[in-house]
């Protein structure tokens, strides 16, 4: 194998983000993946039935339509297209009806009723401030100078999920509604800092919409693989590496794996210092996930469910909290919060005519065996009597099933490390800049990096710029 200004290892969206944007920079690249196809937590597959396509990861992509480094990106000449479902998101509750997370802040505040004029209060600024705030909440460090707009998300970001939604809303609708949003952070809601996933992805909803991508997510990683050969770079599958000094030879190196990993490729190279930090670096809980082949849509009793891409399943903001709080005790709730992604609705390539495909998954502890088949099907069924009879397929994986998938879900965790103000610009410590590690010319550039988890590629672009400058 001959030399390349940079070898990336890992193809998941922040490696092919970071080959990208070495390549761009006139660089020669080299991308080595482990597996036999790129994608990380991009890929689709036939999982269940054939004609069946499940995201097997990632489905939906409100950060990836939100991204400043993916809107760089002449994606749409590699056929990747967004699809937006009616609505972003709909929250069913057990008196039959949902609240809807519209694009609209009119329909929202409708769908919400009494707390609509406080949710567009909270939200509306927020989502008209997106492209302030963008540059730091996807950014490298907490820094901006847009005081004011920062100064805005910051303060009820800053907050317990338990507490932002008391604080905001008098009733039950968007409280539910909210919890279900921050509950994407994976931490107690007890914790400052939850709150901050919740108004996120709840601006992204309005400012972006939530897509899903045609074809699958496996699409969005296919078209930046054609722009990056295009680009002159070159990708090469079913290559484990165990040790940095396999690589070929090249000016930097840059790695889409996770701390631990690190650890293990790195072997007595690193200081005794930076090892011990790392090997201090936090995991979070893990999921138990299930996708579904149906012979009909889910029955939701709810019109607003039958509209969404997305359904947040869980009830109550006190429910939400509990199977949370249960889940980071290491414990399993009974009542699980369920996220639901009913991909086919709007994109028909994903399922036979007629049939539908579920992405459903619930949060677990950390290594987690349980099988939670029983207990996601339960609450979807909740709110959509018939579920069950719809089932035509099932393909489950608990954490252990998921880690083995790809060596960057440690124990199931698909965020990279826990996402909390201790370990979120810090991640994966304390560092200037974050991606740089004792090694010269090694960079980490996976989701254990700023800006953390989601299909952004905002990892592997600022990892690349650095390892950039260090070549200059
Ligand atoms: C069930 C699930 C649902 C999710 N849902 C969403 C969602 O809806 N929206 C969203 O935005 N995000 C979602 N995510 C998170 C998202 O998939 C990840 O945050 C994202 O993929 C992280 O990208 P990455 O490039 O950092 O790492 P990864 O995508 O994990 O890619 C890392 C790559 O590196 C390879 N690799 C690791 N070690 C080595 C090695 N030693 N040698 C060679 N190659 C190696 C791996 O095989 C893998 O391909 C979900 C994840 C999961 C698992």
């Amino acid at each position: 194998m001959g030399e390349y200004d940079a070898v990336v290892v890992g193809a998941g969206p922040n490696g092919l983000a970071a080959a990208i944007t070495l390549a761009r920079a006139g660089h020669s690249v080299l991308v080595i993946e482990a597996k036999a196809t790129i994608g990380g937590g991009a890929r689709t597959a036939e999982l269940t039935l054939p004609g069946f396509r499940h995201d097997i990861c990632s489905a939906i992509h409100p950060l990836g339509l939100g991204s400043p480094f993916m809107a760089s990106l002449p994606l749409d000449r590699f056929g990747v297209e967004w699809i937006q479902p009616d609505l972003p998101l709909a929250h069913p509750l057990d008196d039959g009806t949902a609240i809807g997370l519209h694009r609209s802040f009119d329909a929202t505040a409708d769908s919400i009723g009494r707390d609509g004029g406080a949710w567009r209060a909270l939200l509306g600024p927020l989502a008209a401030d997106w492209d302030k705030l963008a540059p730091t909440l996807l950014g490298p460090h907490p820094f901006s100078p847009h005081l004011l707009a920062l100064a805005r998300f910051g303060v009820p970001g800053l907050l317990p999920a338990n507490l932002l939604p008391r604080l905001f809303f008098r009733e039950e609708r968007a409280r539910a509604l909210f919890a279900g949003l921050a509950a994407h952070s994976f931490l107690d809601f007890d914790q400052p800092f939850s709150s901050a996933f919740g108004l996120v992805l709840g601006i992204l909803g309005h400012r972006v919409g939530w897509p899903v991508p045609k074809g699958g997510s496996q699409s969005i990683v296919d078209g930046m693989a054609q722009y990056l050969r295009e680009l002159g770079g070159d990708i090469v599958c079913g290559w484990e590496v165990d040790s940095l000094d396999e690589l070929p030879k090249s000016r930097v190196k840059l790695l889409d794996v996770t701390p631990r990993q690190f650890l293990g490729l790195a072997g007595n190279r690193l200081p005794a210092g930076y090892r011990r930090g790392l090997a201090g670096y936090r995991y979070g809980p893990g999921v138990f996930k299930i996708d579904y082949a149906l012979s009909a849509p889910v029955p939701w009793q709810a019109e607003e469910c039958r509209r969404a891409g997305t359904v947040h399943v869980g009830g109550t903001l006190a429910e939400i909290a509990a199977s949370e709080r249960a889940t980071n005790r290491g414990e399993l709730s009974e009542h699980p919060y369920v996220l639901v992604a009913q991909q086919s609705l709007f994109d028909p390539s994903r399922a036979p005519a007629g049939k539908h495909t579920l992405w459903a998954y619930c949060h677990v502890p950390h290594g987690s065996t349980a099988d939670r088949t029983e207990a996601i099907e339960s609450q979807i069924a909740r709110f959509a009597p018939g579920f069950r009879e719809t089932i035509l397929a099932r393909s489950a994986r608990n954490t252990r099933a998921i880690h083995a998938y790809n060596p960057n879900y440690i124990g199931g965790d698909i965020g990279g490390g826990v996402q909390d103000i201790r370990q979120l610009w810090t991640r994966p410590l304390l560092r200037w800049p974050p991606y740089s590690t004792p090694l010269p010319g090694v960079f980490l550039c996976s989701s254990s990096t700023p800006p953390g988890g989601g299909v952004h590629g905002m990892c592997g672009f600022h990892a690349a710029r650095v390892a950039h400058a260090f070549m200059d």
